[in-house]
């Protein structure tokens, strides 16, 4: 198969745009955002954080004609039964106010004394031609209140990865790619997929 030297980024959240970028970047790969080539967002019908990269990255390769990387993740809470999960980008509301979402979260939870959760990513791979892959990550924290920091993006001020004492919204961003789920399955397509240039 030919090597990935152009590929099109099927989201429209710029947190995740950055952080692909950042973690494309030692490929020597030419990335273009969907919505640089006026594609609009597919609605995310999956019920897996899987079956809705895999929607997104076979829209964005069926409409740009070239091999689109897509990236589904969230936030499970294992008290909450795993929520917010494939809806983490819907408890923002329309407003896509994160501030919004944690508050939401805190408030489900409670006074349950279980604060454990993770983050889960799922890179889909397509092709024009159908053809598509997968690659998957976890990272497992606990939620602290009131969120730290104001670094990364989404739900990072209030998850506190295992073993470390600053919060995603705290830490600086090369720290966040040691160890996120994002990176995590991107370390997967990279093995797979990638040389470093
Ligand atoms: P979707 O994959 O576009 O449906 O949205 C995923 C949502 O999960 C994002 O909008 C964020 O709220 C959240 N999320 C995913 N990855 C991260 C992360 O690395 N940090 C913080 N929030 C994240």
């Amino acid at each position: 198969m030919a090597p990935l030297t152009e590929l099109v980024l099927a989201s429209h959240n710029p947190g995740k745009l950055r952080e692909i970028a950042d973690l494309l970047a030692p490929f020597g790969t030419t990335v273009t955002p969907a919505g640089a080539l006026g594609l609009p967002e597919p609605e995310e019908t999956g019920l897996t954080f899987v079956e809705n990269a895999l929607i997104k990255a076979h829209a964005s390769a069926q409409g740009s004609g070239q091999p689109a990387l897509a990236d589904d993740s969230g936030l499970c809470v294992t008290a909450l039964g795993g929520e917010p999960g494939i809806r983490s980008a819907r408890w923002a509301g329309p407003q896509k106010d994160f501030a919004v979402a944690m508050r939401k979260v805190e408030a489900a939870l409670g006074a349950a004394e279980d604060r454990s959760a993770y983050f889960v990513c799922a890179l889909a791979l397509a092709w024009p031609d159908g053809y598509s892959e997968v690659y998957e990550g976890r990272i497992d924290g606990v939620l602290v209140f009131p969120p730290r920091g104001s670094r990364g993006f989404g739900y990072d001020p209030i998850f506190l990865p295992e073993r470390q004492s600053l919060t995603f919204g705290e830490m600086d961003p090369a720290a966040k790619h040691a160890l996120s789920h994002r990176a995590r399955a991107f370390a997967k397509l990279a093995a797979a997929r990638f040389t470093q240039a």
